[in-house]
């Protein structure tokens, strides 16, 4: 027998749900029904998105106000001083109270489907960038396994695997393996930080990432130690280039 119309559609089973369970957002916990399911639309405007000009190394926005060519690829004065060992850092937004709330609700409150609206944001706006760039390799800045243990769930991985797969991009796991747990960089200064992280990461099979180009994902850009470590033992295994995204930076 040929299978009617399903009773009650996708979309329709949707609505259905938002009525009997409104989604509620994990920041104002007002009911909402805007495009993602943790943030209401209202929340969504007060994220500072990074749309005007940047540096094109680092990704850190220009406090200009008139627009500059983007092919002209200027940099800030930190990268023309000592160029950072990536090729090139984006992120969406700044990093404020609101995103504050946003990333400590995902990583620190057991949250790990606000993952999935972080990838939709990501790919909302960066999409075209990442596509340009053509990385052939997904690799996540990981947490150590005690870490994992505790919190349950791996946060850059999960926003890795969401753009790999949307993006159709291989997604490397435990192969960049973070050896020394750490105490969390958000308690230290900038100087304790890097010592911190030092010599933290380790790559166990260099062969996966030589002459690959990266992408290297995290959900905060801070003061870029613990990036630096891992590009460092990327570039050691012989990756061609290495790009970096986060969903916020400082
Ligand atoms: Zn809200
Ligand atoms: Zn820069």
């Amino acid at each position: 027998m040929e299978s009617s119309e399903p009773f009650i559609r996708s979309g329709q089973l949707k609505r259905f749900l938002d009525i009997i369970f409104p989604r509620r957002c994990i920041l104002c916990d007002s009911p909402h029904d805007g495009d993602t399911e943790t943030i209401c639309p209202n929340c969504m405007d007060k994220i500072p998105l990074i749309r005007g000009p940047a540096c094109a190394r680092c990704g850190i926005p220009f406090k200009i106000t008139y627009s500059i060519e983007e092919s002209l690829n200027y940099l800030c004065g930190e990268c023309r001083n000592s160029p950072p060992l990536f090729d090139r850092a984006l992120s969406v937004c700044q990093y404020d109270e609101t995103v504050r709330d946003i990333i400590s609700a995902y990583k620190y409150h057991n949250k790990p489907y606000i993952g999935k609206d972080l990838v939709s944001i990501i790919l909302k706006f960066l999409d075209e960038k990442i596509t340009e760039l053509s990385p052939k390799l997904i690799i996540h800045v990981p947490l150590h396994i005690k870490r994992l243990k505790e919190r349950g769930y791996d946060q850059a991985y999960i926003l890795s695997e969401g753009i790999g797969r949307y993006l159709d991009i291989p997604v490397s796991y435990g192969n960049l393996v973070r050896t020394r747990y750490t105490a969390p960089q958000v308690s230290l200064s900038g100087g304790e930080r890097m010592e911190n992280v030092k010599g933290a990461f380790t790559v166990t099979d260099p062969s996966e990432l030589k002459d690959r180009s990266i992408l290297l994902i995290d959900d905060v850009f801070t003061t870029g130690a613990t990036i630096r470590e891992c590009v460092k033992v990327i570039k050691k295994a012989g990756a061609r280039k290495i790009y970096v995204l986060t969903f916020a930076r400082v």
